[in-house]
Order: structure tokens, then sequence, then C-alpha cells
């Protein structure tokens, strides 16, 4: 008989999994995934795009529910799971259902962080984190009324975009110095915000929210310098939290996230978890890639397999409000490491490559990504680069024709 498998989460993470499940161990497992969300599982990046109008919400699923079926999953979806049982080997849904299990496995996701400050509770708060979220946002939009968007790292900036293409007033506060500082450096951030700016969009750094003002709807928000924004509705973008309450309730170890070793298992028998909830070597990713690279592993081990995650070098390789955008590795550049840079601002291009004894460690690029997959995988097959080094800031075929001549 097969043994019964609970995913806890129906996102990207769970659906990656089930998918190399099936090619790995076919048979060996009687799926079933939980999910909160009420909808089929769907690629969450796009929620982007769906909010800048740009793709529809139900073009979005993952897999169809044909997919889901052929392959003997039970699904259930609208339901949230409350309770683990670690000795009785069951789970707790809302409604006082139960379901059995033999092995779990917590792929919860992240939620969006609530600022602390008074007025986070008003009515007009908004996040962007599922496709309900996206729908209000959308209604929002439509009503054309001014928004200020909290948070200038990727969330917010999508977030902003999306509201400024539909005809909506925003303005995006961010508290650091410069948009997206874990992933640019200063130049590129600096780049980013004169072309989101070109947009329409209003950014203010250094940007710290001391409170959002209204009595029960939202009016404007208010900046610990004194400065006022005015504001019909605010959305919040300034961070997420792992889901690991669930785990933490159970007993199971927790720090920012859930810790899993190099297994993806967690501190209980049985357990694993995977994807934005899980912490591995002191580290939570709030990317796909890891997450999946995490379910490879992880549908290996539960195969019989000896299969172990090392941890992921992170890319960001994406379109931020419409401008292309690449990021990875040391892109700052550690002491004793040598930077080659194309500054192009007028064109709207900025490159930098980062090299350290002799290797390509780190790279951000602005408007031309043509070339980051191959950059990215110089990084991490941690290559020489001495034959290639002078022509590399040109792309790779540039680099291999004057290499091979
Ligand atoms: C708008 C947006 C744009 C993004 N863009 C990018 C991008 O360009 N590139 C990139 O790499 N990443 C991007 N991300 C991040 C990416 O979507 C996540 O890293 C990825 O979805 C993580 O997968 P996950 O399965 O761990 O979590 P999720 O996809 O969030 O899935 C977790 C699921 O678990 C459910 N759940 C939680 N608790 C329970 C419970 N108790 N019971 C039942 N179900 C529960 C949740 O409802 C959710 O459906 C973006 C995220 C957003 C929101």
């Amino acid at each position: 008989m097969s043994e019964p498998l609970v995913i806890v989460g129906n996102g990207m993470a769970a659906a990656r999994l089930v998918d190399e499940l099936v090619q790995t161990a076919l048979g060996r497992y009687a799926i079933a995934v939980i999910g909160e969300e009420p909808r089929l599982a769907y690629n969450r990046v796009l929620l982007s795009s769906v909010l800048a109008g740009e793709t529809a919400s139900h073009d979005i699923e993952l897999k169809p529910a044909a997919w889901w079926r052929d392959r003997g999953v039970t699904l259930k979806y609208g339901c949230r799971v409350t309770a683990v049982d670690v000795g009785r080997r069951e789970l707790k849904i809302a409604g006082d259902e139960s379901v059995e299990f033999s092995r779990l496995v917590l792929a919860t996701g992240s939620s969006p962080l609530r600022l602390n400050v008074p007025g986070a509770d008003l009515l007009g708060v908004h996040t962007f984190r599922d496709s309900r979220d996206v729908d209000l946002l959308l209604a929002l939009a439509a009503r054309k009324k001014p928004v200020v968007v909290i948070g200038g790292g990727l969330l917010g900036l999508e977030a902003a975009y999306g509201l400024a293409k539909a005809g909506t007033s925003v303005t995006l506060l961010h508290l650091m110095d410069r948009l997206m500082e874990r992933q640019l450096d200063v130049p590129a951030a600096d780049l980013l915000k004169s072309l989101v700016e070109r947009k329409g969009i209003a950014v203010l750094l250094n940007a710290n929210t001391a409170r959002i003002c209204g009595t029960t709807r939202v009016e404007g928000v208010e900046l610990s310098d004194g400065r006022r924004i005015e504001a019909d509705a605010v959305v919040l973008a300034a961070g997420i939290r792992p889901n690991t309450q669930l785990a933490s309730d159970a007993g199971m170890t927790v720090n920012r996230g859930i810790v899993v070793d190099d297994r993806l298992k967690a501190s209980a028998e049985g357990i694993y978890a995977l994807g934005e909830c899980a912490e591995h070597r002191g580290v939570c990713y709030g990317l796909v890639e890891p997450a999946y690279e995490q379910a490879r592993v992880l549908a290996q081990q539960l195969a019989g397999r000896n299969a172990i995650y090392q941890g992921s070098v992170v890319a960001t390789n994406l379109k931020v409000s419409g401008v292309s955008v690449f990021s990875a590795g040391d892109f700052q550049g550690e002491e004793g490491s040598e930077a080659i840079v194309l500054d192009d601002i007028r064109r709207g291009t900025y490159k930098k490559l980062v090299i350290s004894e002799g290797r390509l460690v780190g790279a951000v690029l602005i408007g031309d990504v043509g070339d980051a997959l191959w950059y990215l995988e110089l990084i991490r097959a941690r290559k020489a680069i001495a034959a290639i080094r002078k022509d590399m800031m040109f792309g790779r075929s540039v680099a291999l024709a004057a290499k091979a001549a």
C-alpha cells in the first residue's frame, strides 16, 4: 500500500515537489496537498504581470486540474491547516477535520510583514502576496485615487508599476538610501530609480513611515521627518516573514524559518520543509529557484536516494517595473576583488562584473540582461576566466569568438 504523504501549502514549492515526486517515486506515496488559497497552484511570480494587466489571472496556473487528477494527487484547497500532531501523525484542518500522515512536508511560504506603526490596521491598507490581494489592488487601481506603496524592494516596485500603469498616481517610499539595496549597488540603484521615475512613479528614499493617517480609512502617510503624503490607500511591501507557526506550535526547531538539515528534514521524524518557510544553514530564501532546487533534492530523498542540498547561489533575474534587472553573487565586491564596469546612463544600461582570484564572483546588470544566464553559469561553476576576461563584458558570443580567434 502507498504511504500517506501530506504536503501543507499549495504554492510553487509544493507543485514542483509533486512534479518531481511523480517522476522519481511513482506509486510509493499516496500524495495529498492541502492549501489555504481557494484555487489550484499558480505561478506567484506572474502576479506582477496580472497586476500590470499583461496576463490574465486564469492563465497563471502551474498545472491544469487534470494533471493533478491523472497523477492521483488528492487536492484540498481553500483549507487551512491549523495544527500538526507529531506523535499521532495527524493534521487538523480549520472546521475540525483531521488528516493522517506518515510523512509530512511543510511548504507554507511566507506572509507580508505588517508595519508596526499607528494606522497599519486602517481600511485601505493592502498587501501584495496572493491572487486575492491582486484582485483588491486591481479594484483599487480602477478608482484612480493616489496610492502610497511602502517598500522599495522587488515587490514594492512591482506593485507601484502595476498601479501606475493603470493610471493611478503612485508614491513609492523606501526606508533605505537606494532601491533594492540587497540586489543592487549604488549606480545600478540610481539608474533603476531614474527609469522608474520615468514611468511616472514618485520615489522617496530615506523615507521612514511614522504613521498611516486616517480615522477609519487611509488618508495619508506621515514620515518621521514630518513629510506627509496624501493617499487614499497604502500597499505594504516592506518584507516577508516565513510561515512557521504550525512547526513551532508542534515543537519543531524554528529560527526565522523552520530549521532543516541538508536533507530538508525538520527536527521531527518524517517531517520536512522547503521553500520560503524553510531555513537551511541559517538562510531563508525568498525566491523561486532555491525552492525548486530544494524540491529536486527532497523528491530524491523521499524516493530513498541519497541527495543533499548545499544551498543556492542566489540570482535575481527579472523585470522590475518594466526594467530588466539581474544581480547575482557578490555584486558589491569584497576587499581584494576587482570590478569591470560599463555605465551608459543615457541608454539605460549598467553592467558590473566582479572578479576575485581570477574568477567571476558577482554581477549586476540593468537594461541589457541578454547574457545574464551565462554570467550566472560562470559564477556558479567558479571557472577561471583569464582567457575571456578582456571581452567578457561584451557578452558570451564576443568573448568566446575572441577566445577562439
Ligand atoms: C508578486 C510577487 C512577485 C514575485 N516575483 C518573483 C520573481 O520575479 N522571482 C522570484 O524568484 N521570486 C519571486 N517571488 C517570490 C516567489 O513567488 C516565492 O519565492 C515562491 O512562491 C515561494 O514558494 P513557496 O511554495 O515556498 O511559497 P508560496 O508560493 O507562497 O506557497 C505557500 C502556500 O502555502 C499556503 N499556506 C500557508 N499556510 C498554510 C496553512 N496553515 N494551511 C494550508 N496552506 C497554507 C499559502 O496560502 C500559499 O498558497 C514573487 C512573489 C510575489 C508575491
